[in-house]
């Protein structure tokens, strides 16, 4: 907590503070462990595919979460899954609406590239929780040409999948045939093709990113059209 010194007392520096601190307006639970958080913006300004640093009130740990929601929205969401013995994601989960997080300035790259041609195609290739920024993608542009492939291990971790245009959302459970594709998101990729003008924009844990590098390299895409973001 940063502190301003007056005189021999240390108090907070209220101001500071202030501007760091986001009211909960919402906590929706979409399974056991995954929760969307939706928090004062209060003003702040971001691109789609930006990320920002979240902890609890108190604490002096944050960690790095995709806005979720689209850049034109009132509020900001972001979507969370707590990880077993985790040190912020369980303390996140036991907020409450009305009370408050510490949110810092959106920042980041993991964005679409404003000198892409219109009608440009995009694959969007997520796991678990890696699908954050391409619902605020999705939310943010109009008219986006893009296939979404959402890998996860069971049906029930297709986060809002209602949000997606029909037949553009592609959910491939590994552990449960009741997606679209009873498989990883990989076999699906080696099975489907997208072709070499798309751009891929990979986001999630760091097995399934150089797997499915590896993947469109044999598919002879160039690395210039893919674009990745590692969670873990
Ligand atoms: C740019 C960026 C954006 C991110 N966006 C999101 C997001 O939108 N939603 C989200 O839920 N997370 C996101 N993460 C991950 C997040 O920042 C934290 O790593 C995660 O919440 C765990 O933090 P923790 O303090 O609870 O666990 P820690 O105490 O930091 O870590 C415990 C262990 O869990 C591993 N771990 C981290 N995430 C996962 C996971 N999802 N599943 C299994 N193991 C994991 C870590 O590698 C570590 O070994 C993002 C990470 C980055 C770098």
């Amino acid at each position: 907590m940063t502190v301003q010194v007056m005189g021999n007392a240390a108090v907070p520096a209220a101001n500071k503070i202030k501007t760091d601190l986001h009211e909960i307006l919402d906590i929706r639970h979409l399974t056991d462990s995954t929760f969307v958080l939706r928090i004062e913006r209060k003003g702040l300004e971001f691109e789609a595919g930006q990320h920002v640093c979240v902890g609890p009130p108190n604490g002096i740990h944050t960690r790095e979460y995709s806005i979720y929601s689209a850049e034109q929205d009132e509020s900001l969401e972001i979507l969370v899954k707590e990880v077993e013995n985790g040190l912020v994601s369980p303390s996140l989960k036991k907020l409450q609406k009305g009370g408050y997080v510490v949110v810092e300035e959106p920042v980041g790259y993991f964005t679409i590239n404003k000198d892409h041609p219109k009608g440009q195609k995009y694959v969007f290739i997520a796991s678990g929780t890696g699908i954050s920024p391409f619902h605020s993608f999705v939310l943010s542009k109009d008219n986006l040409d893009y296939t979404l492939l959402h890998g996860v291990k069971y049906a029930s971790e297709a986060y809002d999948a209602d949000d997606y245009e029909k037949g553009r959302y592609k959910l491939c459970a590994s552990r449960e045939g009741k997606g679209d594709y009873y498989g990883r998101v990989t076999d699906y990729l080696r099975e489907n093709k997208f072709g070499m003008d798309a751009h891929y924009y990979l986001c999630g844990n760091c097995n399934m990113i150089h797997d499915v590098y590896d993947i469109l390299e044999e598919q002879g895409v160039s690395t210039d059209n893919i674009h990745a973001e590692v969670y873990f």
